[in-house]
């Protein structure tokens, strides 16, 4: 088996590769930055591809941001942007709650384990929720939590979907609420997986390992909204129409951000290696998934030869 095609340092196989794609998806920790910090290079280079007609979508799997807020940071990181090419997994969840589940009225309220970004997103398309930042869901378990919860009279009957993203305030309260609502056929969402992410050099639990608890106590699988579910990149194509061989996945995790691509069928995918996954993750015999191109970092893409 050939291995992915190196791009750092090769200007003529960079041209070629930026050639072969109209719209670049673009994985965002990892790739574009690291926590706060920008990659040295990377601003120039999205200002590289949409000098030669690429459109580019951010795609990331952070919940705890919205749209508004990923705004906010790609302008302040020197990234001009706008709201419509940003597209995150607490977005992702609420246009998938709005527009494709569209459960009926009143029994379409949501249940959320979950930050403020989710709430914002949920609120832009006019779902009502509970749950969330809610100092309420945010204390220890009572006994009377315990016994309304159990004869349901703590728990609101327009509940119809539980949706679990990444959340520092998880707690007993919360798992039981969501527990039940599950139980009495809520349908199950979450925004995204990752068991893991990155923080200062080192990681932390993912949103994956928030929602796991709820997997295993309900028995139930979650649709999840997030890299690498395909519902993800449907929910993408639902807003802008493109041609999926001519689109690069671009991502510093295998695991989510290139096993999308590949499962997507998209033209390529590109790893960088600013982020979690190595070098030595695809070449291993039991790789999740296996890059077509790579470069050290996104940068090293604007040694492109001149058009
Ligand atoms: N989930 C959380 C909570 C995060 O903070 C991050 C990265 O900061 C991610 C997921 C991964 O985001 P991305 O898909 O942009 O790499
Ligand atoms: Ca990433």
């Amino acid at each position: 088996m050939t291995g992915p095609k190196y791009l750092t340092g090769d200007a003529a196989a960079i041209s070629d590769f930026i050639d072969r794609f109209d719209v670049f998806l673009l994985d965002c920790d990892g790739v574009i930055w690291s926590g706060d910090h920008v990659f040295e290079g990377v601003p120039e280079t999205l200002e590289l591809l949409r000098s030669r007609g690429k459109k580019i979508v951010f795609v990331t799997n952070n919940s705890t941001k919205s749209r508004e807020a990923y705004l906010k940071k790609l302008t302040s990181l020197g990234i001009p942007s706008n709201t419509e090419e940003i597209f995150g997994s607490a977005y992702s969840a609420a246009i998938y709650i709005s527009r494709i589940l569209k459960l009926p009225a009143p029994k379409n309220k949501v249940f959320v384990v979950g930050e403020s970004g989710i709430e914002q997103e949920l609120r832009t398309e006019n779902v009502p929720f509970i749950g969330g930042t809610d100092p309420a869901f945010r204390r220890e378990i009572t006994p009377a939590d315990f016994q309304g919860i159990a004869d349901g009279s703590l728990l609101d009957p327009d509940v119809g979907v539980v949706l679990a993203g990444f959340d520092t305030h998880i707690n007993y309260l919360k798992l039981s609420h969501a527990f039940h609502y599950l139980r009495r056929g809520a349908v199950f969402l979450v925004t995204n997986r990752d068991s893991t992410f990155p923080m200062n050099h080192n990681l932390f639990p993912g949103a994956g390992s928030i929602s796991m608890p709820l997997v295993y106590m309900s028995g139930q699988e979650p649709l999840s909204l997030g890299k690498p579910s395909q519902a993800m990149l449907d929910a993408i194509e639902g807003k802008f129409q493109f041609d999926r061989a001519r689109t690069c996945m671009v991502g510093d995790r295998l695991n989510t951000d290139i096993k999308f691509g590949i499962e997507g069928q998209l033209g390529g995918t590109l790893a960088v290696l600013t982020g979690v996954s190595k070098k030595e993750d695809w070449e291993a015999a039991d790789a999740v998934a296996v890059p077509a191109f790579y470069a050290d970092k996104l940068s090293d893409l604007r040694a492109a030869a001149a058009p």
